[in-house]
């Protein structure tokens, strides 16, 4: 029988250990749950404590904890941990120690061999202390990897031939670009670049430094106590983790302190775009950071077969969206970020083993899906740019949100595609349903409504729409959503969705009965009853008004006759503005 052999991670903000068995990487849980926060403290009698148990007391009592000790990896230091001293290897040697103990429970059995992984930065003297604190945890090295290598097994071990990807890794404290290349079945890093004072943990601070400034500008609050302020903290992180997948995050800390002798309760928005601008210059770093180690490996952005993502703020939504600007291509995250080096560990173990490792499956969709919205397409203005909320690849279950706005003051209703496709003109992709949300308040242009798609394991799509302002919401679900459409099925779909949007179908390929073709797209519905509204309305506008209504009214007629919808928009709009301020 082969010894058992684990995979660890030892990060800088935390750590993972896996196994690879029956075919399949499992994560081994741990007392925290999988994810085990690097932190080793001794508590006030002087018991040790490693992992959440740590990082809690670090809040409180930070000299009697130590973080971020693969920081010092390889320096000839001492780091004092209440009554003794430690050097940075009997440190992580505890980390060590407790994935080492995590994993015998889960095995019921001894363990005494680990693959650990190593930032590909690493010099001899790191990666020696690396060493050295596995043998002091009682633990033998049999091999160190690369980060980067781990992530790369986890995604390219069933490839051959030969590959280059990009593996950007970016976690609570560090950020490491690699580019690494493949050969059947060697891999190696051949640049890498980074910053190792970057990550998740700036972008808490951001957030906590906006929510300090409403607290003085709105509250008068100066100064924070100790305990309000990790409350902020963790109020930060959460609302930074909701805004990866909705618009919108509310922080709300009842009781947060006290003022004047009276409770003072945080309740505060944050919109993702908001968010996004007080990041913005750490991604900018990053990506520069990106085309450095592109340009050391002597290669363009062109180059590269795949982009993996590597790290837990890697879910940061704009961090996606600037890679797959410069790549031209979706970056890859479906292994999940935070344990991908600690699965790729694994599997390197099993392969010391050896296992004939197959690749490391995830429930993901195969497809996108979508609605339309208006926007620019190729320099044109269009009502039938695709927006996609749930990118192919995403491991389901998902949900995720996006907020829109109503094009027309006063508007009463909003039509909800939804679409199944990668085409970003809408009208190429497949509609799997759709919806009218009606009854909307009467307000100006820009009326906020957030569209929620949420996709689970058996393919059933949830879709709701919701007035943000009134809460007002409708919502339909879609059985098979994943269910893979046969080739006449699509072309029929296609027609369909073209019909929405008042063109013609090719009839050929068409049999879709008698319901086909009686929809009418979002803006033509609206565009009727935006007449109908400013005729009722004629006779009591002043002469100007009436005039111009008028115009305005005959254009939009014009542009219903010949089915183009493009030519609605600017005339819908000033309409409603003069109907808007007629009727307020
Ligand atoms: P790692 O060191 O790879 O475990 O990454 C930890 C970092 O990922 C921390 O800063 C977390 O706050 C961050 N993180 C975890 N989940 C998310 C998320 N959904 N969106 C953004 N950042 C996240």
């Amino acid at each position: 029988m082969t010894d058992i052999i684990i995979g660890i991670d030892l990060g800088t903000t935390n750590s993972e250990v896996a196994l690879y068995e029956n075919g399949k990487v499992t994560v081994i849980e741990g007392e925290g749950g999988k994810i085990m926060p690097s932190f080793a403290g001794i508590d006030e009698n002087g018991a040790l404590l490693v992992g959440v148990a740590a990082r809690n007391q670090y809040v409180v009592y930070p000299e009697r904890t130590v973080k971020s000790i693969k920081r010092r990896m390889g320096e000839d230091v001492r780091i004092a941990l209440g009554e003794q001293s430690y050097s940075p290897q009997e440190i992580s040697a505890i980390l060590l120690k407790q994935l080492k103990a995590a994993a015998e429970k889960y095995v019921g059995a001894p363990v005494n061999k680990a693959v650990i992984t190593v930032p590909a930065y690493f010099s001899d003297a790191q990666r020696l202390a690396t060493r050295e604190a596995g043998e002091i945890a009682g633990l033998e090295v049999v091999k160190m990897i690369n980060e980067p290598t781990a992530a790369a097994l986890v995604y390219e071990s069933g490839h051959q031939g030969s590959r280059k990807v990009l593996v950007y890794d970016l976690g609570g404290g560090t950020f490491d670009v690699s580019v690494v290349a493949i050969e059947d079945d060697v891999i190696e890093v051949i640049s890498s670049h980074g910053n190792n004072h970057l990550g998740g943990d700036d972008f808490d601070l951001k957030l906590v430094e906006h929510l300090c400034d409403y607290l003085r500008l709105e509250h008068g609050v100066e100064a924070l106590p100790p305990q309000a302020m990790a409350r902020i903290e963790r109020a930060a992180e959460t609302a930074k983790k909701i805004l990866s997948d909705h618009p919108f995050a509310m922080v709300e800390e009842e009781y947060l302190l006290e003022k004047d002798g009276m409770p003072l309760h945080l309740k505060v928005e944050i919109a993702r775009h908001n968010y996004e601008e007080m990041i913005e210059s750490y991604i900018d770093d990053t990506m520069e950071a990106v085309h450095q180690a592109l340009s050391d490996a002597g290669l363009a952005a062109s180059d590269m077969d795949e982009v993996l993502l590597v790290g837990g703020s890697t879910r940061t939504p704009l961090v996606r969206e600037r890679l797959e600007m410069d790549f031209g291509m979706t970056p890859r995250g479906e292994v999940d970020p935070d344990l991908c080096v600690a699965s790729g560990a694994a599997l390197q173990a099993a392969l010391i083993n050896g296992s004939r490792i197959q690749s490391v499956l995830v429930d993901v969709t195969p497809y996108t899906f979508g609605t339309s919205a208006l926007g620019e397409l190729d320099g044109e203005f269009t009502p039938y740019l695709f927006v996609p909320l749930i990118k192919k690849n995403t491991p389901v279950p998902v949900s995720k949100s996006e907020v829109f706005y109503t094009a027309v003051h006063d508007q009463e209703a909003v039509d909800i595609l939804v679409c199944q496709g990668e085409d970003p003109d809408a009208r190429n992709n497949i509609e799997i349903g759709s919806f009218l949300v009606r009854g909307l308040s009467r307000v100006p242009a820009g009326n906020e409504i957030i569209a929620c798609f949420s996709l689970d394991t058996d393919g059933i799509l949830h879709v709701s729409a919701r007035e943000k302002a009134t809460g007002l919401e409708k919502s339909i679900t879609i059985e098979n959503a994943m269910a893979r459409f046969e080739e006449n099925e699509l072309a029929k779909a296609r027609n369909k969705v073209r019909r929405l949007f008042g063109e013609a179908g090719d009839t050929a390929a068409d049999d879709a009965g008698p319901e086909a073709g009686k929809a009418e797209p979002d803006a033509v519905v609206q565009a009727r009853l935006l007449i109908e509204k400013a005729e009722k309305l004629l006779d009591a506008a002043e002469e100007d008004d009436r005039l111009e209504m008028i115009e305005l009214i005959e254009a939009m007629q014009d542009g219903l006759a010949a089915g183009d919808i493009a030519e609605l928009v600017e005339p819908m709009d000033e309409l409603s503005e003069i109907i808007f301020y007629l009727e307020s």
